[in-house]
């Protein structure tokens, strides 16, 4: 019987994938491989080394893909898995993967799911604290992934925030960026960072307010939000509160006169990951009476990953028709102001606090009627799902209405505007006059006025999100 090769276990991918090309190189079958430390007598039988390094094999780039996650799971039958589906595309059946049913394929889809789930919930979990430096302003997090798969994260957090200097430790391995690159180091103790800052107000009042209480269940809410997070999640500490209240804030709802008859935002948001559901299930929403006489919702369009969201009021007439925001008079002044700051559409996300055309009739004309506090209340759910689904580096509301819905009443927009604070949803907030309003000014100088603080205004989004110094614009 040929003997068994013991084969070096580690965490990562380039680990697993040197020992398993020299596996391959051998003509080593999986199950002529166990993967981990020698032990006893077996421990002079290593893995073959080729005198020249061997190449790795032609495989289909999915499972490369796949490989490079799931070489982060850890549970250690991961190199055995990859291993056996490996030998096996290069073995004679090159299209294994498209056999869903096969209990390697099974098995890899598994662990890789497991993987993926994980690092989502790292992305999700991660909560900055602010550490005064020598140096200057540091932010630090402490998190315990169930995989770890930092290593395959240093890109997202370092694209996510990259205008400041962070640490992200947790037992098994650390990510830093110094604000130009990101690297890698040993794992840390949670001991090691630090557990409150000024940011936690910031969560706490967001959490209250997504927080239903019609929606309670306690055990999704511990599997979307595992326990062990909770220590590390300053918004966690309002949850006991918020429970024992909820059988009374449901009571109010109810009494409430006129309760949406059909899914509200709230409910509908919840069960939604990214941002093509949530622009689907937008249609469904009866969260206020909006949708009676409205065409059809409006939902946000741009990138995904765009660093500037940009929150106008609602969609006007054409906006309602065209079921896309921003593509009528105040589109095109948004436009032109978009371009005088040097922000390209790639860089920016628009949306609306209101995602219903709000009106009132005029013979065949039907006229603008600025949304009520209950429906910017009712659809803000939206606009907060769209927001935590982009996480961008920059929030623009654009006029009164998105900045109380989301920085509260006391914003006023001549006086704050323009002025970069923190919010819940991104690093940097900023309010500034709606491009509708250059339109209805009541004369050019007024207009020019408007129109020149709205270019700046996003002038500045720009340098936030980018980091650079910023441009100058032109105000005509
Ligand atoms: S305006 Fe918002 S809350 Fe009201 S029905 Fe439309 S999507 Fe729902």
């Amino acid at each position: 019987m040929a003997e068994i090769v013991f084969a070096p276990l580690q965490m990562g991918f380039s680990a697993w994938r040197d020992v398993a090309r020299d596996c391959l190189a051998a003509g080593l079958e999986p199950s002529r491989v166990e993967w981990g430390a020698p032990q006893g007598l077996f421990s002079a039988f290593g893995v073959p080394k080729p005198e020249a390094p061997a190449p790795m094999p032609t495989v289909p780039r999915r499972f490369m893909q796949v490989a490079r996650r799931v070489a982060h799971h850890r549970d250690d039958r991961r190199a055995s898995t990859l291993y056996r589906v490996l030998w096996r595309l290069t073995h004679g059946e090159p299209r294994l993967l498209e056999s869903a049913a096969d209990p390697d394929v099974v098995e890899l889809r598994t662990l890789d799911a497991q993987v993926r789930r994980s690092a989502h919930k790292t992305k999700a979990f991660v909560r900055f604290r602010k550490v005064e430096a020598e140096d200057g302003e540091h932010f630090v997090a402490w998190i315990q992934p169930d995989h770890p798969v930092l290593p395959l994260l240093g890109e997202f957090f370092a694209e996510r925030f990259s205008d400041m200097r962070w640490s992200i430790l947790s037992p098994d391995a650390s990510l830093h960026y110094d604000g130009k690159s990101w690297s890698l180091g040993p794992g840390r103790p949670r001991s090691a960072a630090p557990t409150h800052d000024e940011l936690e107000a910031l969560w706490k009042t967001y959490y209250r307010a997504i927080f239903n209480p019609a929606r309670v269940m306690v055990k999704a809410m511990t599997s979307e939000m595992p326990k062990r997070h909770w220590h590390t999640l300053p918004e966690t500490s309002e949850i006991p509160g918020l429970l024992a209240d909820s059988a009374r804030r449901v009571d109010a709802m109810l009494a409430m006169p006129s309760a949406p008859e059909g899914p509200t935002a709230h409910a509908l948001v919840s069960e939604l990951d990214d941002l093509a559901s949530l622009h689907e299930a937008l249609s469904s929403c009866r969260g206020c009476e909006l949708h009676e006489a409205a065409t059809a919702p409006v939902p946000g369009r741009g990138s995904p990953h765009a660093p500037i969201v940009l929150v106008g009021e609602q969609p006007g007439d054409l906006e309602d028709r065209a079921g896309r925001p921003f593509v009528g008079p105040a589109g095109r002044e948004l436009a032109q102001a978009l371009e005088a700051a040097g922000l390209s559409h790639d860089e920016v996300y628009l949306t609306n606090a209101v995602k219903h055309f709000s009106y009132a009739p005029s013979g065949k004309r039907r006229l603008h009627s600025k949304p009520r506090a209950t429906h910017i209340r009712a659809c803000r759910p939206w606009l907060l799902a769209e927001l935590e689904r982009i996480r961008p580096r920059v929030v623009v509301c654009l006029g009164a209405t998105a900045a109380r819905a989301l920085l509260g009443v006391e914003v006023r927009v001549m006086r704050d505007r323009g002025t970069p604070r923190a919010c819940a949803w991104a690093p940097h907030a900023l309010v500034t006059v709606h491009p509708a309003a250059a339109l209805r000014a009541k004369d050019a100088g007024r207009a020019a006025e408007l129109r020149a603080a709205l270019r700046s205004d996003l002038a500045r989004a720009r340098a936030l999100a980018r980091g650079a110094p910023e441009k100058e614009v032109e105000s005509s």
